[in-house]
């Protein structure tokens, strides 16, 4: 199919000014029409000023995306917009070569293993914060599908969704419990029922939706009554000023403020527990599982643990929030 996710998440990306947005891309030989908005596409405010534009390599060839940041709720908003069908067509098999292997790189031991640390530690967080232990656990968009095993080794049945072919098929081979497409088809094939998830998760996906209002009223539908939702996404609202455009990127519709995802999550229905930077969710020093302890890998990356650990957190880039069906 398309190659079109090449390197372009070499962060932190030069922001521009006065550089006239793309408006046109062909993926996968179908050419795709940016489209512009009048407004904020998260609160409607026409209170919006251009905050700058980025380059990013496409197949060999420069993109330039505008942002617009929103002076009413805090997002910044790709404008022109890469239409959904656009977005869509970049989930396909390279999505794991190029996009994956930017951000998860699992192929380095110390890596999975300081991945495996991290996210062993941000579920013990989300544990301790549910009122109930949960049972039934759905991660939407589970690429690697480290979040599904972690959850299993807490006993947790596990359930993921990603619209990556790709991620499937790894996440099949794994054997683990997961389906290939976009949430609302999982629903109508009734492979998830309504009311029947304890806790479901989207670490990396808020900021890709078309139509987040729509995506969110799904997601409630399947959680039961007091069940728990956790939100991971890049922070337009970060303390890092000088890196705020760092999130922009092709398939970045959205980069949210912690106002901004609070209030469209709210105005979702669900009750907003905790938004503030990801690390400040929950407890930072869990003890480790012992199965990634005894994974041969663990001691030889304990020092690369150690100096990501004290690296992650500096200026803090993602939001997390907590919120209650
Ligand atoms: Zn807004």
């Amino acid at each position: 199919m398309t190659t079109i996710l090449a390197k372009h998440y070499s962060l932190p990306q030069k922001l521009f000014c006065g550089l006239k947005p793309t408006s046109q891309l062909t993926i996968a030989s179908q050419p795709i029409k940016f489209k512009s908005v009048p407004e904020c596409p998260v609160c409607d405010s026409r209170v919006v000023q251009n905050y700058g534009q980025v380059k990013v390599t496409v197949a060999r060839r420069d993109v330039v995306l505008n942002y617009d940041e929103c002076k009413e709720c805090g997002s910044a908003f790709q404008n022109p917009v890469l239409p959904g069908k656009g977005r869509r067509l970049i989930y396909d098999e390279s999505y794991m070569q190029n996009y994956g292997s930017d951000h998860v790189n699992l192929q380095s031991p110390n890596e999975h293993i300081w991945r495996m640390v991290m996210t062993d530690n941000r579920f013990q967080s989300l544990l301790e914060l549910a009122p109930k232990r949960p049972q039934m656990y759905l991660d939407i968009g589970f690429g690697r599908g480290l979040t599904l095993e972690i959850a299993q080794l807490y006993g947790l049945k596990a359930f993921g969704i990603d619209v990556s072919y790709a991620a499937w098929q790894e996440a099949r081979e794994k054997g683990l419990n997961a389906s290939h497409g976009e949430l609302s088809g999982v629903i109508e094939k009734g492979i998830i029922r309504p009311g029947s998830m304890d806790l479901i998760t989207l670490f990396d996906v808020v900021e890709h939706y078309d139509d987040l209002m729509r995506e969110l009223g799904l997601i409630r539908s399947i959680l039961r009554p007091g069940g728990m939702l956790y939100l991971h996404t890049p922070d337009f609202s970060t303390s890092d000023q000088e890196n705020k455009h760092r999130y922009f990127s092709l398939d970045h519709r959205f980069i949210f403020s912690q106002k901004s995802l609070r209030s469209v999550v709210e105005a979702a229905g669900f009750d907003v527990a905790e938004c503030a930077p990801s690390q400040n969710i929950g407890n930072p020093d869990h003890a480790i599982h012992p199965a990634i302890k005894e994974d041969p890998r663990f001691e030889a990356a304990a020092d690369y643990v150690e100096k990501k650990s004290s690296m992650l957190y500096e200026g803090h880039w993602h939001i997390g929030l907590v919120a209650f069906n």
